[in-house]
């Protein structure tokens, strides 16, 4: 199976179009949460994303927080001025959509998949080689896939249990997967790794592979978007700039 693995939309709906498009037929689609957050289309996004065959979505912390599940005030004054904006236009069933998420661990084959972290599923940022070996035991798949850094990237433990490899993944760069790894798509509405392309993997089941892609798109168009709905202005800079 031809597996479509993306993160961290944040209601940026120009760049899910160019990733759909890029990643053209797949067989499944996992989306690791955080739909909404910091950008424009925060019902555009849940809408195209209701409409995907064979989609497993998860929640992110952004999803939490535009729910009503925890104060807004964990997060930061702007990031918290965005979710305000769509905690009030979001539609009713785009909102029930969010509200039915999982926010677990899912098990997919040879796969978990969560949004920060195994052991805490909506919070951690696995960023380093200390925090991701804490996490390689509380999964049991050969490999794990998590989103919420935003950044495109691996983690390995060899054989021996001793060392954890860190390091981004390179676009086309295919990683051949095998016991234990835990790789991250990077974002797609929000890249923080200085490249501002929308970032996602294709996961390949029967290759047992791993392929990090990234696709330019309209950034000017939603930049617009944010500044007409009165969004931080942060936010229209950094997707220039991939941070
Ligand atoms: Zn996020």
């Amino acid at each position: 199976m031809r597996i479509l693995v993306m993160s961290d939309i944040h209601a940026n709906y120009t760049a899910l179009e160019a990733v759909l498009k890029d990643a053209g037929a797949v067989d499944e689609t996992w989306c690791l949460g955080d739909l909404v957050g910091y950008g424009p289309d925060p019902n555009a996004v849940v809408e195209e994303i209701r409409e995907i065959k064979n989609l497993t979505c998860l929640m992110g912390n952004h999803d939490v927080g535009v729910i009503g599940k925890m104060s807004l005030d964990t997060f930061n004054g702007e990031a918290k001025r965005s979710l305000i904006y769509h905690e009030q236009v979001l539609s009713a069933s785009n909102m029930d959509f969010i509200k039915s998420l999982p926010s677990n661990v899912k098990v997919r084959g040879e796969a978990s998949i969560v949004h920060g972290s195994p052991r805490d599923p909506v919070w951690e940022y696995i960023l380093n080689a200390m925090t991701a070996s804490l996490n390689f035991d509380y999964f049991d798949t050969p490999w794990c896939f998590v989103g919420h850094t935003h950044l495109p990237s691996m983690f390995i433990r060899d054989e021996e249990q001793t060392r954890i490899l860190v390091s981004p993944t390179q676009p086309d760069t295919i990683v051949q997967l095998r016991p234990k790894m835990i790789l991250n798509p990077g974002s797609v509405g929000q890249p923080r790794d200085r490249d501002p392309r929308a970032s996602y993997a294709i996961y390949d089941t029967e290759a047992r592979t791993w392929t990090p892609k990234r696709v330019t798109y309209n950034i000017p168009e939603v930049q617009e978007r944010i500044r007409a709905a009165k969004l931080p202005e942060k936010h229209a800079i950094r997707i220039a700039e991939g941070w």
